[in-house]
């Protein structure tokens, strides 16, 4: 039970110092509460802690109507041996009822049976017993006993307090029947505070300046601590009292019908406690105004909604990953080509990309066959998908197929490879099925056309064999008709120079015998058969320059015509050939001017097949020439190491078109029938392949109607 400690607001006026003002203040203090007997004894006790230091007191009345002996008020102990220390008067063998008899303060040991819970509440051990005497009933004994430990120097104060309690017990018991009154007033407030302590939320009642009046059990262990409990409940205890109190004072300002939270210390584990207070204002006719707390327990509440909140905030969180993680799965399947649908364990679609929609959704405004086309694409897809959801495969079970899916609009065919996989939860859980679709038309047609390669590849691989085949052939019979031909050539050119040879011999005579008729070796001649004679033997030495042509030319294939190098002078060749032509130059009244380099070096080469050369070059250019002259020009380049011999005629000159043919065997520029020009056409031929036997060349500069230059370069040495 809760103490009731009116007498705080004594204690705070009694701080004066001094004996007589403490004195005057008690009597002060009696004046006032005149007729509440017990707030008179209440008073007394705790005036008697303050001034004489006792610790532990009781004040006993002897209510003689009733014959008890009862206990009015109690200080250091509880109300309840308070209460409890009721006993009869007529009790002869109690020591307390012999108390009230005597003149003096009596010690009573408390190891006596009739100690009772006074003995009990102040302690065990001897105890003072002192009657408070009355004016009136000094024959009936004692007003009623002053229980206590004996203090130090209590004396004068004890006597001076038991004297004026005992009168003003007396006095106000004169005015009716005490315990009658005590006793109703004690079951009033016992009834009071059982159902106040019922309550689990601390109530208080304080007054206006926030002094404590009455508090149940709950307040008291929050706001009252006793001076033998510990310094940290103690400190705790204080702390609730200031918050508590800056909250009422806060509530008077804000209006006090308000609930407020407030935050307070539990004094014994030292924990946050949260409470909502109610207060509200009671008028008393005795206490006056007086504020009425009750103080509701949040703690757990608030516990409980900060918890919601957090968990709902970490809800969000989640939910906001979860989006985002979605959205990026989104972009990703998006951003992928071949159609990704993700189904749900039960096969229903949750999530699909773009390509996907194309294939397994319609638009409402679509065409029946479109819509039958997404069905038979749906059918598809959900048979393929229910082998995995059915499967007793494992967590990594991947499921390949193929599924023939089709085009909605334009019903093409669609040959699709589908790839399948589960998607489990931590727990094991399939929770989804991932597919994707690759479209097989591409890598089909990959096929297809790699097989028309290979085909393409394969005949014309064939062909090219066959072709080599007949490449080989065609080579072979090539092969053979070179050796046919280089055969016929050889025995063309062992013919000619057989036949040459056999020419030559019966036409050497005839020349011979010719000569030796010219020359009267028969007698002397007539002049027409002197002129028949010299037609023999120019016609003859003709034919024989003829043979000699074509013997040179077979000898030179036949590789069987003799170089013979000597030191000459290339300047000396020259008047050897003018010589030589002499008669055709006299015949042909054209100038012939030889231009020499006295500078250039003896050469060493065939001197006979120079000379040849240019007797060859010299006559073609007097052939050819009507008019104007012809020059011959020996020239020395000592930076390549050779000597040039140019012949320059003004004759008709030789189409640049023709430059390179007029060398070839047996050709001419015009080799009509009805040609101007005599000759073989080998001259040239004869001339290019001594040439180059002497590792030389002859180059031509001319045009038609202008002239010609045949030059021949030979090396100074044309030692092999
Ligand atoms: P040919 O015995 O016909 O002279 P060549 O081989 O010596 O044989 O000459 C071949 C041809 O080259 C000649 O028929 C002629 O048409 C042409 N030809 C050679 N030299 C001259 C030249 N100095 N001027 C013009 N034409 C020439």
């Amino acid at each position: 039970m809760a103490r009731p400690q009116p007498a705080r607001s004594l204690a705070r006026q009694t701080l004066s110092s001094g004996t007589e003002a403490a004195r005057l203040e008690l009597l002060e203090y009696f004046l006032i509460h005149h007729d509440d007997l017990q707030r008179c004894a209440q008073a007394s006790l705790e005036w008697l802690h303050r001034y004489a230091g006792v610790k532990r007191s009781v004040c006993l009345l002897a209510d003689r109507d009733s014959g008890t002996l009862v206990g009015v008020a109690g200080f250091g102990v509880g109300a309840d041996d308070v209460e409890m220390s009721e006993s009869s008067l007529s009790d002869e063998g109690n020591p307390l009822v012999g108390a009230l008899a005597s003149a003096e303060p009596i010690i009573i040991n408390s190891g006596r049976a009739n100690g009772g819970s006074t003995r009990a509440a102040l302690g065990p051990g001897a105890y003072a017993a002192v009657p408070l005497r009355g004016v009136r009933d000094r024959e009936e004994g004692a007003v009623g006993l002053l229980l206590m430990r004996p203090g130090s120097d209590t004396t004068a104060d004890l006597s001076w307090l038991s004297t004026v309690l005992g009168q003003k017990l007396d006095q106000i018991r004169g005015r009716g029947s005490l315990a009658e009154e005590v006793r109703k007033l004690r079951r009033e407030r016992s009834l009071l505070f059982t159902i106040i302590n019922s309550v689990t939320d601390p109530i208080m009642l304080t007054d206006t300046e926030g002094r404590l009046i009455v508090a149940n059990a709950r307040a008291e262990k929050l706001f009252a601590a006793g001076e033998e409990e510990s310094e940290g409940r103690r400190r705790a205890v204080e702390l609730n009292n200031m918050l508590f109190s800056a909250a009422l004072s806060r509530s008077a300002v804000e209006g006090p019908s308000e609930a407020r939270e407030l935050l307070l210390v539990d004094p014994s584990e030292g924990s946050d406690l949260l409470f909502e207070v109610l207060s509200s204002t009671v008028e008393d006719s005795r206490e006056g105004t007086g504020i009425v707390s009750v103080l509701r327990n949040i703690t757990d509440l608030r516990r409980a909604t900060e918890q919601i909140e957090e968990n709902y905030q970490r809800l969000r969180v989640l939910e906001a990953e979860a989006r985002t993680e979605r959205d990026r799965l989104n972009l990703i399947i998006d951003s992928v080509a071949d159609p990704i649908i993700v189904t749900d364990p039960t096969g229903e679609t949750v999530l699909m990309n773009a390509p996907a929609e194309e294939l397994f959704t319609v638009p409402v405004t679509a065409a029946d066959i479109a819509e039958r086309n997404v069905q038979a694409n749906d059918a598809h897809f959900s048979s393929f998908i229910s082998g995995l959801l059915l499967g007793e495969g494992g967590p990594r079970e991947i499921r390949r197929g193929e599924i023939g899916l089709v085009n909605p609009s334009s019903s093409e065919l669609i040959p699709v490879e589908a790839i399948a996989g589960k998607v489990q939860s931590e727990s094991g859980e399939l929770t989804a099925v991932v597919t994707i679709l690759h479209d097989r038309r591409e890598a089909l047609e990959r096929v297809r056309l790699y097989e028309q390669l290979k085909l393409a590849s394969d005949e014309l691989q064939a062909r090219v064999q066959a072709a080599t085949a007949e490449l080989a052939t065609q080579n072979e019979l090539l092969r053979r008709q070179a050796i046919e031909l280089e055969q016929a050539s050889r025995l063309k050119s062992q013919f000619l120079a057989n036949m040459s040879h056999e020419f030559r011999t019966p036409l050497n005579a005839i020349l011979g015998y010719t000569h030796m008729l010219l020359h009267g070796v028969a007698g002397d001649l007539t002049v027409a058969a002197r002129r028949q004679l010299t037609r023999i033997d120019s016609n003859g030495r003709h034919l024989l320059t003829i043979i000699n042509e074509i013997l040179d030319i077979t000898r030179i294939e036949a590789g069987k015509m003799p170089i013979q190098i000597s030191e000459f002078n290339p300047s000396e060749i020259v008047p050897e050939v003018m010589a030589e032509l002499d008669p055709v130059i006299a015949r042909s009244k054209l100038i012939v001017t030889p231009k020499l380099d006295p500078e250039a070096p003896p050469v060493h080469s065939d001197r006979q097949k120079v000379k040849q050369i240019v007797v060859n070059l010299l006559s073609n250019a007097l052939k050819f020439t009507h008019q104007g002259g012809i020059e011959i020009a020996v020239m020395h380049d000592a930076d390549t190491g050779s000597v040039s011999i140019a012949v320059s005629d003004t004759g008709i000159g030789i189409a640049p078109e023709h430059h390179e043919r007029i060398f070839e065997d047996f050709r001419q520029v015009d080799s009509s029938p009805s040609r101007q020009y005599g000759g073989t056409g080998l001259g040239l031929a004869i001339c290019r392949r001594l040439a180059g036997a002497l590792g030389g060349r002859i180059a031509l500069r001319s045009n038609l109607g202008q002239g010609s230059t045949f030059t021949l370069t030979i090396p100074v040495d044309a030692t092999p």
